[in-house]
């Protein structure tokens, strides 16, 4: 690992000055922002009676922990900036796809070398010499698989709004996700080649859901695009690279890499395959991983477009071999230092997931006071579903009120729109961990079924007043268990 003079003074404890000076008396001429490597910085800081030790891999068995190192890396000594990662969300038959598709080939029309992207779950395009990584699987399923480990893969949500259609309800899902997960949304207007076309009225009714367009003077940016046609492509990809340097993502490659898995299958002939997102780090051939709850060591990685490589720098998707065990979406992989270390990781993962899993950790009205008592939670998180929107807005003002009414507690609506319960509402309620309630509504049978898998609580009520003392007496412990 590297670090500047400045930072090795600091370190050391003494001015940046002095430490320049004892560095020309070693014939090492140097400025304070220079880099300097480990071992001059350790010559010259045993000097001052100072022992460096160089840093060797973390050994974390917790996965949250990961993503800690991951932010915190941001703002180490050797951090970079790094490309962005971008999310493709929307209603159905909206163009995601498509324009996945259309963004693909933007760097194949510039007859970059390298042969045709495979499907390995992300690419990466260049734009004005500098990288983009959008993941490849459209829609939310896969940003809520990897928040429900706590990694957050995505720093950009494009959102597609079909120009002739206009906001529909899988739009305000994918609004709800975005700022569930704090990710900043720059919308595409898509399909402007058709003559129903109306993008104005698309920024209108985004407005009326709250995300409010740099025209009407809010903060979210607008591009105007044709998947079909692959018009503005190059706009928004310029639009995505603003908004990146906007929040100055950065990693640092020169230390050991954490990332999270996007991809995994068993392939006939090759084993375990995995593809992983790096986030931090840089991912070398033959480093030994763990990967959620198994292990390996890297035996060969392919990039985005099937070519070997030998590393993997931050935000860079690449297929690795050489796990023992297929891994999950979402599951973390760190570099760690040794075969025993990975194992023992491992192993305990594999025992800890077992137990987890029996247990369903999942938040249910008729016990959430448990938590509150024993100081596990603080807050009540809702998704609301409703038949007509005045209902909606009734329950929301209510709900409000006895937010301010409750002492210590707070209630949070993560979710409300009307319209039947979805699958993608009792994800969102997995990740998030809240109950579902549904106003003279019932779930579609996707829905139905990942509430069994899941166990999230789903509760119905036909007039508002139930539904509000069943809240309140969740709250307050006084709500019977269902039997
Ligand atoms: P997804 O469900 O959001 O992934 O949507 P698709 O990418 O599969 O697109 C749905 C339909 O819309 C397909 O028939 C596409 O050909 C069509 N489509 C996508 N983008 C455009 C566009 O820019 N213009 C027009 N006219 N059609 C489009």
């Amino acid at each position: 690992s590297v670090m500047t003079v400045g930072e090795l003074a600091e370190a050391i404890g003494v001015s940046a000055v002095e430490l320049i000076k004892a560095l020309i008396r070693r014939g090492v001429m140097a400025n304070i922002n220079q880099q300097i490597d480990f071992e001059t910085a350790a010559k010259v800081a045993a000097d001052f009676g100072v022992e460096l030790v160089e840093r060797t891999p973390e050994v974390v068995h917790q996965e949250k922990s990961l993503a800690e190192i991951v932010r915190a890396s941001a703002q180490e000594p050797g951090a970079v900036p790094r490309p962005p990662v971008v999310t493709i969300m929307g209603h159905v038959d909206h163009g995601k796809t498509k324009l996945l598709d259309a963004i693909r080939h933007t760097n194949v029309a510039e007859g970059e070398a390298g042969g045709i992207t495979q499907h390995i779950g992300a690419y990466q395009v260049e734009v004005q010499g500098r990288k983009i990584t959008f993941l490849d699987t459209p829609g939310h399923e896969a940003f809520t698989a990897m928040r429900a480990r706590g990694a957050q893969v995505t720093d950009i949500a494009v959102l597609v709004v079909a120009a002739d259609d206009g906001v529909m309800p899988q739009t305000r899902e994918a609004v709800a996700h975005a700022r569930a997960a704090n990710v900043p949304i720059i919308v595409a207007i898509n399909k402007i080649d058709l003559p129903t076309a109306n993008p104005a009225r698309v920024k209108q009714q985004l407005a009326e859901i709250g995300v409010i367009v740099e025209e009407y003077g809010g903060d979210v940016p607008v591009v105007e695009v044709s998947a079909k046609q692959r018009l503005g492509i190059e706009d928004l990809l310029e639009m995505i690279l603003l908004v990146a340097d906007m929040h100055e993502l950065k990693a640092n490659p020169n230390r050991p890499a954490i990332g999270v898995i996007i991809e995994a299958k068993v392939d006939q002939r090759r084993g375990p395959v995995a593809t992983v997102l790096v986030q931090t780090g840089t991912l070398k051939l033959n480093d030994v991983v763990v990967a959620g709850a198994t292990w390996g060591r890297i035996r060969a990685m392919f990039d985005d477009r099937g070519r070997k490589v030998r590393r993997a720098e931050p935000s860079m998707p690449v297929e690795i071999l050489g796990l023992e065990n297929v891994p999950e979406a979402g599951d973390y992989l760190q570099v760690v230092e040794d075969e025993r270390t990975a194992k023992e990781i491992a192993t305990q993962r594999a025992l800890k997931r077992r137990a987890e899993a029996a247990e369903a950790r999942v938040v249910k009205l008729d016990e959430f006071h448990k938590g509150l008592e024993i100081g596990q939670t603080r807050e009540l998180r809702l998704i609301l579903k409703a038949d007509v929107q005045g209902s909606l807005e009734a329950i929301q003002n209510a709900l409000a009120k006895l937010n301010d009414e409750l002492e210590g507690v707070g209630i949070t609506v993560v979710h409300a729109a009307t319209g039947a319960i979805s699958e993608s509402d009792v994800m969102l309620a997995a990740t998030t961990g809240a109950i579902v309630l549904g106003f003279n509504v019932r779930p579609d049978v996707a829905a139905r079924r990942a509430a069994e898998a899941s166990g999230v609580d789903i509760r119905y009520y036909n007039v508002i007043y139930h539904l509000l003392e069943e809240v309140r007496a969740g709250v307050t412990g006084l709500l019977a268990p269902e039997t």
